[in-house]
């Protein structure tokens, strides 16, 4: 059975500009309802892009617009500028500088925490990053524990191997512990750079290209060269004119 809501919410609505007894408005127009002082802000905002989207824009951005298109008419300034939207299956079969413009990629990095501190200093990149605030990695979905990413410093029967291990088994052991009483953002605070992250970054095959030279030099963390490099290549394959 219908409760009285779901029922009021499906009568249709007789005209545009129903106030409906909860106070909001059902604007038919904008296919949604909206308090009266909304929908005053949205005419607002809707009716200058209405007019000429392009002129707001030419406005807030000029850089974008000097020398290519005229802020007035939004048309180009050189006859020979053509203005053409493009679907996402046609930035493929761009030249190959336009290409590496347009065409951008996301990719998930399974990594330690120190190597995502390094990528987030690419400021032009979108990013996506597992948050140690948030995640309980006492709960049932990290099966209780927290992960850590092996370094590629030490081999497995060295000594020096077996003291990151004990190193990182007492890290968990204070988390877990800590965490009986406090909040995981608190608990957080012993855990060490080798804890696994996982990391999804965003952007252009240029800053692609540019923050694979960076991160594939003689000078680069080796555990950022050991992703960085196998990415490269299968950019490469994807991409050959990079
Ligand atoms: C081997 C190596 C060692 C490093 N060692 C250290 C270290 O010891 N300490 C340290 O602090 N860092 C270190 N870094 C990080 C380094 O300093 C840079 O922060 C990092 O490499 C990101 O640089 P980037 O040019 O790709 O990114 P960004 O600095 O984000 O710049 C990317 C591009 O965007 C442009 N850009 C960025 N922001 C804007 C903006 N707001 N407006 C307009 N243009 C913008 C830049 O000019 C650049 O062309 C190291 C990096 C490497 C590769």
């Amino acid at each position: 059975m219908l409760d009285k809501r779901q029922d009021r919410d499906r009568r249709p609505y007789r005209s545009v500009g129903e106030y409906r007894r909860d106070h909001t408005y059902y604007n038919k127009d904008y296919g949604r309802n909206m308090s009266p002082a909304a929908l005053e802000h949205e005419k607002k905002v809707r009716g200058v892009y209405a007019k000429s989207e392009k002129s707001v824009l030419a406005e807030r951005e000029p850089y974008l617009y000097e020398g290519i298109f005229d802020p007035d008419t939004a048309g180009p300034v050189d006859a020979d500028v053509q203005v053409k939207k493009i679907g996402l299956k046609d930035v493929e079969k761009l030249a190959d500088d336009l290409l590496m413009r347009h065409r951008y990629v996301g990719v998930k990095f399974i990594v330690n925490r120190a190597v995502t501190h390094e990528l987030v200093r690419h400021r032009v990149c979108s990013f996506l990053q597992e948050s140690q605030r948030y995640c309980n990695y006492n709960k049932e979905k990290f099966d209780g524990q927290v992960t850590f990413i092996k370094p590629l410093f030490f081999e497995e029967d060295s000594e020096k191997y077996q003291l990151w291990k004990t190193a990182m088994e007492d890290a968990e052991k204070k988390y877990l512990k800590l965490l009986e009483s406090a909040s995981p953002q608190a608990s957080r605070t012993v855990l060490p750079n080798s804890c696994k992250t996982e990391i999804i970054m965003y952007c252009n095959l240029q800053e692609w290209q540019h923050i694979i030279s960076l991160r594939t030099s003689k000078g680069a963390d080796p555990s950022m060269r050991e992703i960085m490099i196998p990415f490269a290549e299968e950019l490469k394959r994807r991409y050959p004119m990079m």
